[in-house]
């Protein structure tokens, strides 16, 4: 029985991944979940799981959710704020942590997992891109097992060779070719892409997602990010990682050898196929994903990305080269930049320019230990911040 942590269980990839463990009663158990302020679905699933623990964001959240689950049978212990997100993410009780928390908030319970030796499964890409050096170094010190959720990572980590022991090289990796969708605005015409509205840019043609990595979709900053985390989950680096544009995202990555030959993962694009590979993990199961109907694929078309349509992609792409704290900046700054354009306070295309006039502002520092990369996300969150404001006048 594999005992599960569950960060973000509210989330889209927090119903996928619950959706996936009620099919496997026998194999897996909630331990402990967290969410951050959608408190009744909370509640609904410590009814339906009954986990040990639940974490909240903070104490009226707790009281809350306690007045919630009043007159419920089993016991939960309520705790709330960030030490108790990584307490659950690194108890001994825990085998296995599914960190979906969105953004930089999922850092220090992601970080906490891999250095209790967890075997980490990984949605929270952020986490990997402000620091994956630090990330990878818990790995590998503390001997966790690190398994990428994203459906692209997940697409190539199936299309390597078990494990790649030897890297990359040494397994005759020519390239690693990540598909995008595109998103919503690939074809709208490019002097309409500054009236955008956030319900457009959350309408995605092929994935149902939370809103932020919506957005990212729609800038394509979220393949930037997916670059930068193919970087180090791969350990390759970005003039080998390329990004080809496949509207219909039934490839959901490839890698290609040396010898010419090009292995891709396919399916329905559906996020439960990655959690259900990663949750079993050597073995196979059943995710509730329905078979692939080659008969009803219209055709799989390819293109090459538009950078003048999607400055972001260009932008993640600079961020990597420029290594150090480059990348924390990058994600920091597109954070806010996607809060303040969710919270129409900033245009669509606004999002591109706070993110390069940060990177512009601020230098990069190594990223050698967390609290550089922690002042670089807190100083970028500030000038961007001062830049949303400045724009709106
Ligand atoms: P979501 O917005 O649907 O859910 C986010 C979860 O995080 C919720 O449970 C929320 O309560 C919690 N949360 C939000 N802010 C928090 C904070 N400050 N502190 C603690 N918890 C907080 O997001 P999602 O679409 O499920 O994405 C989760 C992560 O997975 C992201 O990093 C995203 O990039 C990645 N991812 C998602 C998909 C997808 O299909 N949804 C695919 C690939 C990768
Ligand atoms: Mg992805």
């Amino acid at each position: 029985m594999q005992k599960l942590t569950l960060l973000g269980a509210t989330g889209s990839i927090g119903a996928s991944t619950l959706d996936v463990i009620q099919r496997h009663p026998e194999r897996f158990s909630l331990w402990a979940v967290s969410a951050h302020r959608q408190l009744e679905r909370l509640a609904e699933i410590i009814t339906k799981y009954q986990p040990a623990v639940a974490v909240v964001a903070d104490a009226a959240g707790a009281d809350r959710l306690a007045t919630l689950l009043a007159g419920v049978s089993h016991a939960c212990l309520i705790r709330h704020g960030a030490e108790a997100l990584c307490e659950i993410a690194s108890a001994p009780q825990v085998d296995t942590v599914m960190a979906a928390i969105v953004g930089a908030a999922g850092l220090a319970p992601t970080l906490a997992a891999a250095r209790a030796g967890k075997r980490v499964l990984l949605a929270n890409k952020e986490s990997l891109v402000m620091s994956g050096d630090i990330l990878l170094e818990a790995v590998r010190s503390s001997g966790a097992t690190l398994l990428p959720i994203d459906s692209e990572h997940n697409a190539v980590f199936q299309s390597l060779p078990d494990g790649f022991p030897h890297g990359l090289d040494g397994a005759g990796v020519r390239r690693i070719l990540l598909t995008a969708s595109g998103g919503p605005f690939r074809i709208a015409p490019l002097e309409s892409l500054h009236a955008v509205t956030p319900e457009q840019a959350v309408a995605h043609p092929n994935w149902v997602m939370g809103r932020k990595i919506s957005v990212d979709s729609a800038t394509m900053m979220n393949k930037g990010l997916e670059v930068i985390e193919a970087h180090w989950l791969f350990g390759v680096g970005a003039d080998r990682i390329d990004v080809v544009v496949h509207p219909q995202s039934v490839i959901h990555s490839m890698v290609e050898y040396a010898d010419g030959s090009v292995i891709a993962q396919l399916g329905n694009p559906d996020m439960r196929t990655p959690i259900a590979h990663a949750l079993a993990y050597p073995e196979r199961i059943e995710s509730g994903v329905a078979s692939l109907d080659f008969m009803r694929l219209a055709g799989l078309c390819f293109e090459a990305p538009d950078l003048r349509r999607f400055p972001c992609l260009r932008l993640a792409y600079e961020a990597l080269k420029a290594g150090g704290t480059a990348s924390a900046i990058l994600n920091a700054a597109n954070e806010e930049a996607v809060a303040a354009f969710l919270d129409r306070r900033l245009g669509f295309t606004g999002i591109a320019h706070v993110v390069e006039a940060c990177l512009d502002a601020l230098g990069a520092d190594a990223a050698d230990c967390l609290d550089s990369v922690l002042a670089a996300d807190a100083r970028a969150r500030e000038q961007a911040t001062t830049l949303i404001a400045a724009r709106m006048h």
